[in-house]
């Protein structure tokens, strides 16, 4: 019989239907054979046309996952004293034995602060809960970050800051309702392509909507669009300004949404009356034609959507551009109703979820803060622990754990279901860092990734398909995905793993959960109440009656979620009137930050800005598409963008090997010259970390980690570079 569950990829967050081999088919009648290794066979995944969210749409990655299951899998805990040694297989009592041990000693000498965990938005919902409730709970340390801080948490910072709390307050359903759809910062079609498609499709249709598209290249997301506004790197938000400035001008601002939903307005309106469409222009190097003609689209349109993911995300002034948007929306009336609103896509298959149970280190379950101190106490009750348990600082951010081992602070560095050897910027001072860190766990499902080449101890980790939980995708919707196969060899669950760990050392009465599904029913709830309340969800619920949205408070009815956030007849908990936000005055915030530009912008020396991003096929560090060969043949190897007016000033033909140098180093790249990016801009995959072998092509050793100082996400989409012939 057919599994059901969640694509274990993008934020999209598709259905999928997956079937067994054929040699695993039991009898009618008989039990279910033995799974793990699929030797003869592999499970195969189609769209599930039942899954709300997507309707039986899928794309390349999501109908291959099956071929990813089997191969190169860990199935035994692995150690080693020192990392230039081997590893050798040990027994999971050993390496418990050793984590104990360790901590132990780490909390006697240098206290909670030396331990860390960096995890991901892989982690099923049980599985972030745990290690956080041990970690920030327990073990007094909130030094548990995700690599959802490479990802989005600009948009977490942004929708805090501009709305009062973290959550998109759109559903998909937006994509069909809306008339004109701003697509900024964000390729879509490759990064989010059943979305993209769902786009194309009504207007194959011919039912709208207008697509403009902001981005320094062109992708196959601007193929599409009505408007292509090729801005330069880093000017997002300048954009964004004389947006608004022609919204001013133009009648396109809803005076009474703004007086009776917002504050802040006069602040902002003065940073806009700065900023004409000839200065914005300028700055962002197009036609200030182009921009009005977006503002006039704004300006006649019922329904205004925004998307965006890492573009915006990944800047120095990325929270400042996620609240730009939203000023755009909140000015103009543009949220809380259908085909309307800012619309964050995230990355990771279960970022969203991620971020409900507190896996970002100043964050606690239910959209809480470690800074409140209401928020601590709520959880501190619900994990039955004494007041003042949980430290009321901030933990250390991803970015701020590798300084911290820089300076030799963290014993312990423990990655989860992540690969930060390829996906972390300045990667030659990240490998620095953890040379540093007497302990390096990895807990992950694959063999010989290139932070495995940095650990000391390596634990095999169920993956999606071999455990139950729940994910989270972009629009809030919650799927059950349940396990459909062993795990291989000794493999076990991250939220086991946690749990054992817990009561070896001591904790046994919390960490004694007899399922996923206990672990889920805990922590929804700490959600009663909250934006993301999702008390009355449970697995049972989600296996009878499938994928549902949150909110969904205790004593929902199955379907009962509620689709869109802030909407006239406001589902926030206690409001009186329609379009009421989580902020203590019940308003929505305007915020006037000025534009900044690049944190590293080229000079003489390095004259070009390098950007890196996905490809349609590929996964992030690829330790599962790498082994796809229908997605090896689409993207055989990383190839380097170049302007042809670029690459002639460097003596660079299409093909020719390009020597790619930034003021962290140099790699080796593949030359293709193309019309379709921005002069002055040059573009990088960020696929092909060091285990690729000879198609290593190590993009994020170029990039610096100077970020936004809200969101503590690093600038991932602008470092200076020089090029050469290799
Ligand atoms: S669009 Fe994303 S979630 Fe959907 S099938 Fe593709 S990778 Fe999976």
């Amino acid at each position: 019989m057919a599994a059901r569950a969640q694509c274990p990829y993008c934020g999209v967050g598709c259905g999928l239907e997956l079937k067994p081999p054929p040699h695993q088919v039991p009898a009618p009648g008989a039990p279910a054979s033995p799974a793990g290794p699929e030797p003869e066979g592999q499970w195969t995944a189609r769209g599930d046309r039942h899954h709300p969210s997507s309707l039986g749409q899928v794309c390349v990655k999501g109908a291959t996952v099956g071929e990813t299951l089997h191969h190169n899998r860990l199935t035994t805990p692995l150690w080693r004293e020192r990392t230039d040694q081997p590893f050798e297989p040990i027994s999971w009592e050993r390496a418990f034995t050793l984590l104990v041990e360790r901590i132990q000693a780490t909390l006697a000498t240098k206290g909670p602060q030396a331990l860390a965990i960096y995890g991901s938005g892989q982690m099923l919902c049980e599985d972030y809960y745990v290690a956080n409730k041990l970690l920030k709970g327990f073990l007094g340390s909130n030094n548990f970050d995700s690599n959802s801080r490479l990802c989005m948490s600009s948009a977490v910072a942004g929708y805090q800051r501009s709305l009062g709390s973290d959550g998109p307050p759109c559903c998909y359903d937006d994509l069909d309702l809306a008339d004109l759809v701003l697509l900024i910062g964000t390729n879509t079609a490759e990064c989010h392509p059943v979305l993209f498609q769902r786009l194309l499709k009504r207007r194959r249709r011919g039912a709208g909507p207008r697509l403009v598209v902001v981005d320094p290249r062109a992708t196959a997301t601007s193929d599409a669009a009505d408007l292509h506004l090729a801005i330069a790197p880093g000017t997002d938000l300048a954009l964004l300004c004389g947006l608004g400035h022609l919204l001013l001008q133009r009648g396109g601002v809803d005076a009474a949404f703004v007086a009776a939903r917002t504050e802040g307005f006069a602040e902002l309106e003065a940073l806009w009356r700065a900023w004409d469409p000839e200065r914005a222009a300028a700055v962002c190097g197009i036609a200030a034609a182009d921009l009005r003609q977006l503002a006039d689209w704004w300006c006649e349109t019922t329904g205004v959507l925004s998307l965006w993911s890492m573009g915006v995300n990944q800047s120095r002034e990325g929270t400042a551009t996620v609240a730009g948007i939203c000023n755009l929306h909140l000015v103009s009336g543009q949220i809380g109703r259908p085909g309307a609103g800012p619309f964050s896509l995230t990355g990771q298959p279960n970022a969203m979820g991620g971020r409900e149970v507190g896996g970002l280190a100043q964050l606690l379950p239910g959209y809480r803060t470690v800074a409140d101190p209401q928020h601590r106490a709520e959880v501190e009750r619900h994990w039955g622990l004494a007041p003042g348990a949980i430290a009321p600082q901030p933990g250390l951010s991803a970015w701020q754990q590798i300084e911290a081992m820089e300076r030799g602070e963290l014993d312990l560095w423990w990655v989860t279901a992540t690969n930060p050897l390829v996906s972390m910027p300045s990667l030659d001072r990240v490998r620095a860092a953890l040379a540093r860190c007497p302990l390096v766990v990895l807990s992950e499902a694959y063999a010989g990734t290139e932070t495995e080449a940095v650990a000391h101890l390596v634990l095999p980790a169920a993956q999606w398909s071999e455990k139950d939980g729940v994910m989270v995708n972009s629009e809030r919707r919650v799927t059950l995905c349940r396990a459909f196969r062993q795990p291989p060899g000794e493999a076990r669950p991250d939220w086991a793993i946690f749990a054992e760990l817990g009561r070896r050392l001591g904790f046994i009465e919390p960490f004694r959960y007899g399922s996923a599904a206990a672990v889920y029913a805990e922590f929804v709830g700490l959600t009663a109440g909250r934006v993301c309340d999702s008390s009355g969800l449970s697995h049972e619920l989600l296996a009878g009656h499938g994928p549902q949205q949150w909110p969904f408070p205790a004593g929902t009815a199955p379907g009962g979620g509620q689709a869109r956030l802030y909407t006239a007849e406001d589902p926030f908990p206690g409001a009186p009137e329609g379009h009421r936000f989580p902020t203590p005055s019940g308003r929505a915030r305007l915020w006037a930050d000025p534009p900044l530009g690049l944190a590293e912008p080229p000079d003489a020396a390095f004259p070009l800005v390098l950007s890196v991003g996905r490809l349609l096929g590929h996964w992030h560090t690829m330790t599962r598409t790498a082994h796809v060969e229908r997605v090896s043949k689409a993207h055989p190897e990383p190839l380097l963008e170049v302007h042809p007016e670029d690459a002639a000033r460097a003596g660079l033909g299409d093909g020719a090997m390009a020597r790619v140098r930034s003021r962290r180093g140099a790699i080796t790249a593949r030359v293709q010259v193309s019309e379709r990016i921005r002069r002055g801009t040059v573009f990088l995959p960020m696929h092909w970390g060091a285990a690729q072998g000879e198609l290593a092509c190590e993009a994020n050793r170029l990039m610096h980690e100077l970020g936004c100082p809200i969101s503590k996400q690093p600038e991932l989409k602008g470092a200076a570079v020089s090029l050469e012939p290799a």
